[in-house]
């Protein structure tokens, strides 16, 4: 907004201005002297200096520091962004999207039609009386004990642990939210970035470092094919937050029963808490890997675990997740974590769309489970093609057996310049491995989410193109 306004402080900043045609105070702080002395025409009256000049005015509030640390755009809007300044450029382009890493199957049809039904009943009377208005902040009941049911029948939690919500990724943030401001956090090195994003956000951190690439006082656990994608866990001895990842987004990397049982103990040792994602579970194959960190004992006492259907039927836009908060888990001064998640979910969250948990409910069923194993199935075998295709040319590759992600490596290369050259060479849009922190350069992550003929179109233009042998 440009508007005419007059100068009504001295000349030292900060500067108020009054609009010309309106008594509102403006405050400009970035105007040097000399440039008001360009822009302005000065009008002498009653012994003071009035200027007309030309400025964007601005509200009187304090820009939030914490996310102004924030640098550029959050990873996936900016890789968007690039994509779609190249099909500008290029606007025959067939692009292919390796990248985000968004679901493109449809949600299995059982599902949808128990949302198409659970949408039908909340335009009667009878169905909205039952099903309509706010619902619990928590989750439906009843899905709650299908969670509990399907997912921690062999562990020690209940469906009073577990909190419904519009996915991982909220929660995420929510967490934040309850822990509240400088906190010590650590985070697997690469990881997925909300975490450090909603570290910086809620005041954990200090400015962004260029030169290491990493936000002061966040402890990054690197993560690489030489400690087998595990953190040395006592460079984060101080940390009060640590967040996990497993199966990992970006490296694909599951942790076995022997690693995460170093990791509770550590949290034990510490009186640390391990904020767990899921988000991939149902990828893991591998009888070695535990499918929840519950199934570790005593990880009630140190652990929260959040979870989604985003990955599992596709429900990326339709948001539905849920997170567990046990009952043992406590604050340092004996008081029940859960309580205050309940407290914060019960502020700040109304409760998860009742067609969307209409959906979820239908997804535990034993159709909607057999047809999510389908899914999953499907998008495991593009990961395989993926993850052949690169071997097959030459390249070490991780990840792709228990999770929907390929890690590449290109052996030390900018993982921007690389992403640069796929787009430009191939039209295929990747993930540049050092959005997911430092330790991913000189990789990109592959995304197995994808229409298969995609799929099959994308190995044969990657092999065209970047063919090692
Ligand atoms: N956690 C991880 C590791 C993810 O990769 C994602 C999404 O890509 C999420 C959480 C977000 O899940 P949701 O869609 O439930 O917010």
């Amino acid at each position: 907004m440009c508007c005419a306004v007059s100068l009504v402080t001295s000349h030292h900043p900060p500067y108020f201005f009054r609009a010309v045609d309106s008594p509102t105070h403006l405050l400009v702080p970035p105007l040097s002297s000399s440039l008001l002395e360009k822009l302005g025409r000065t009008l002498p009256i009653k012994g003071r200096h009035r200027k007309t000049v030309i400025v964007h005015a601005t509200s009187n509030v304090r820009r939030n520091p914490n996310i102004a640390k924030l640098q550029a755009g959050y990873l996936f809007p900016e890789i968007n962004r690039i994509k779609m300044k190249h099909l500008e450029e290029n606007p025959d382009a067939k692009i292919i999207s390796l990248g985000i890493g968004d679901t493109t199957e449809p949600i299995p049809q059982p599902i949808t039609k128990a949302m198409a039904a659970a949408a039908e009943n909340l335009g009667t009377l009878d169905g909205y009386a039952r099903y309509g208005g706010y619902g619990a902040e928590q989750g439906q009941t009843l899905l709650r004990e299908k969670l509990a049911e399907r997912f921690y029948a062999d562990v020690n939690i209940q469906a009073s642990d577990i909190f419904v919500s519009d996915g991982s990724k909220c929660d995420i943030s929510r967490l934040q939210m309850m822990f509240g401001s400088n906190r010590r956090v650590a985070v697997q090195d690469p990881s997925y970035p909300a975490y450090v994003d909603s570290s910086v956000m809620i005041g954990n951190t200090e400015m962004y470092d260029h030169a290491s690439k990493q936000y002061g006082k966040i402890v990054y656990l690197a993560c690489s094919s030489e400690n087998d994608f595990f953190p040395n866990l006592s460079l984060a001895k101080d940390a009060e937050l640590i967040f996990f990842c497993s199966p990992n987004n970006p490296t694909g990397a599951a942790a076995t029963r022997d690693q995460l049982i170093e990791l509770v103990r550590h949290a034990k040792e510490t009186g640390s808490i391990i904020i767990y994602d899921a988000a991939y579970a149902i990828y893991i194959s591998n009888p070695n890997c535990p499918k929840t960190i519950f199934e570790i004992p005593g990880a009630d006492e140190c652990c929260i675990e959040t979870c989604s259907f985003s990955k599992y039927a596709g429900f990326t836009g339709l948001r539905l997740g849920w997170t567990v908060v046990p009952d043992k888990l406590k604050f340092a001064d004996g008081s029940l974590v859960k309580n205050d998640w309940n407290r914060l979910m019960c502020t700040s969250f109304n409760g998860a769309s009742n067609i969307a948990q209409a959906g979820g409910m239908a997804c535990l069923s034993d159709e909607g489970m057999n047809a999510m194993s389908e899914l999953v199935s499907f998008y495991k075998e593009n990961a395989a093609i993926l993850k052949n295709t690169f071997e097959e040319m030459g390249y070490t590759v991780y990840g792709g057996t228990d999770a929907p992600y390929i890690w590449v490596s290109f052996d030390g290369r900018d993982s921007w310049e690389i992403f640069t050259e796929v787009l430009t060479k191939c039209d295929i849009v990747v993930t540049p491995g050092s959005g997911f922190g430092p330790a991913g350069d000189g990789f990109i992550r592959c995304s197995a989410f994808g229409h298969r003929e995609n799929i099959i179109e994308a190995a044969h233009r990657l092999k065209e193109s970047f063919s090692r042998s």
